[in-house]
């Protein structure tokens, strides 16, 4: 008798993980056909542009390679100043050791132009104001790329 219950047990248990697999890749489906992408892409996305918007109210939307604005969240690419591969793991986990850069200025050796604006002459770019401003509007600031605080004087 028991060695034909034990394997029902262990049948139904498996029937029932697998029930709950399968619903919740069901529900994933469901979200993922409304997303009209799939739910890992989805999901990432939603970090991006939370990460996005808070370096933009920081003023920190700035390419730390060419130092020119990042206008899209399709540009921003996160990245590591120092290496870590190899180097110290630590270094992939240090919130210092992060850096805002366009995809374009990350990758390096990659054909074709650039899709980033270019700030206007003589113009630095407020984050607060979301606008280019002349550069008498700004504070220097030489901890930044740009030269400039990430706030004119009007929003600073
Ligand atoms: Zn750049
Ligand atoms: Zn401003």
């Amino acid at each position: 008798m028991v060695g034909v219950r034990v394997p029902l047990v262990v049948l139904i248990q498996f029937g029932m993980i697998h029930q709950r697999l399968g619903s919740t890749m069901d529900k994933n489906k469901k979200d993922s056909d409304e997303l009209g992408m799939a739910w890992g892409t989805a999901n990432n996305r939603l970090r991006k542009l939370v990460i996005f918007s808070l370096i933009q109210k920081c003023g920190e939307d700035n390419c730390v390679r060419c130092g020119q604005r990042i206008v899209s969240v399709d540009d921003l690419s996160i990245e590591h100043i120092k290496p870590w591969r190899g180097n110290d793991v630590d270094l992939f986990w240090s919130v210092d050791n992060i850096a805002f850069s366009h995809v374009q200025c990350n990758t390096t050796h990659r054909p074709g132009g650039a899709k980033f604006k270019m700030a206007p002459e003589g113009t630095a770019w407020c984050g607060r104001c979301q606008d280019y401003k002349s550069v008498e509007m700004f504070h220097k600031d030489r901890a930044r790329r740009s030269g400039y605080r990430g706030f004119c004087k009007d929003c600073t």
